[in-house]
């Protein structure tokens, strides 16, 4: 039989493995001018596809930045620094500038102090090692901030192109879609194209005269919770408005299941308040330390879910943080919940194996 050709990229057609070109689900194959899933949204969304980190394509794709003069932008989630980081960035740096963007700022309340979110995202990047000349805090969805990087992504990049980069979920198709709209007003001008040397598709917005600002594919990293559930399913743990918090007065020996992807155990301290910043679709359950083994394996997919996980992870693949909060400080658990806490509480917290949880100094108090 003939072989099917994707009529935007010459792949050959294939319903077998989403990952590898020419992609197509199988009731699309023997239409009329069939094309890719990737071509499909590069067309209709504007949207490069995600890469897996393990990915020879990822790699490409550091190498191909590598060799690139330009500017880069990196986008961070508010509500995931450390998810944001990909890993090996500097080697897509080099001895280019990095713009960093702090995205979904419209998530916290409005009481948190916008330098100390600043501050913490600096620090976060100068612990990965991450030189930002600027930073930029914005909202995609709300288009605040865009007009402000607009101005300093001309100016930093002065004359030169800029790379948008970023992990998945981030908020970077969102933000490509604000760019487009803010610097074009004309999508008839966008075009695609590719990293030099490879298959990897880059979406490009003009800037200036002989300049253009390129979308990247998104990274898809083990330290994020997108990792572990269902795509369909990320839009339970991914907020979408301002997060409130939920308030819990605990003694030790008591757990806080936060769904099915994490939980804090309160082992030693004076009676404590845990307030939990997660999206209002999480379900938050309370139980004693003594049970949540068991509590777990009964709910995990139950009262626990959503998200739907292929796995109960807390039961059989996954990574314990202890921490001691000798002031008040904030749990942060990647894409999933900030906890605050109050000093002099001792925890420890379990989350699937690789996922990153930090504490740090609170941004939510005083
Ligand atoms: P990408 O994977 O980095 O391209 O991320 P998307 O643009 O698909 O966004 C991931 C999720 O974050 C979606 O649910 C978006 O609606 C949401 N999102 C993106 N930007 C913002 C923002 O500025 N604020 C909020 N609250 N959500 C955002």
């Amino acid at each position: 039989m003939e072989q099917l050709k994707c009529i935007g990229c010459g792949a050959a057609l294939q319903p077998e493995d989403e990952t590898k070109p020419g992609f197509i689900p199988a009731s699309g194959m023997n239409k009329e001018d069939a094309i890719c899933k990737r071509c499909y949204r590069l067309k209709h969304y504007n949207e490069v596809m995600d890469l897996d980190v393990d990915s020879g394509d990822f790699m490409a794709m550091l190498n191909a930045l590598y060799e690139t003069d330009g500017l880069i932008v990196k986008v961070l989630d508010v509500f995931d620094f450390n998810g944001s980081i990909i890993p090996s960035f500097n080697r897509i740096v080099g001895d280019k500038k990095v713009l960093a963007v702090i995205n979904k700022i419209d998530l916290l309340p409005k009481s948190v102090n916008r330098n100390r979110v600043v501050h913490r995202a600096k620090h976060m990047l100068s612990e990965a090692g991450i030189k930002a000349v600027d930073t930029v805090v914005i909202s995609a969805r709300k288009n605040e901030g865009i007009d402000m990087l607009v101005r300093k992504m001309s100016e930093m990049a002065d004359g030169q192109d800029v790379y948008v980069v970023g992990t998945t979920n981030v908020g970077k198709s969102t933000l490509i879609n604000k760019l487009i709209e803010n610097t074009t007003g004309d999508k008839e001008v966008i075009t695609t194209s590719k990293f030099p040397g490879t298959t990897l598709d880059l979406i490009d917005i003009p800037l200036g005269p002989d300049s253009f600002i390129f979308d990247t594919p998104g990274v898809v990293v083990k330290s994020q919770m997108a990792h572990y559930v269902h795509k369909d399913s990320l839009k339970f743990i991914t907020p979408v408005k301002e997060i409130k918090s939920k308030g819990f007065q605990l003694n030790a020996g008591q757990t806080l299941f936060i769904s099915n992807l994490a939980r804090v155990d309160f082992t030693e301290g004076e009676r404590n308040s845990f307030n939990v910043y997660a999206s209002d679709k999480v379900n938050i359950h309370r139980t004693k330390l003594e049970n949540a083994d068991e509590f777990y394996e009964k709910h995990y997919n139950g009262l626990l879910a959503p998200p739907e996980i292929d796995r109960p992870y807390l039961s059989e693949d996954y990574s314990e943080f202890e921490f001691s909060a000798d002031s008040d400080s904030d749990l942060s658990i990647s894409g999933l919940a900030f906890v605050s806490i109050g000093a002099g509480a001792k925890i420890r917290v379990r989350v699937p194996k690789g996922v990153d949880v930090v504490l740090r100094p609170t941004i939510f108090k005083g």
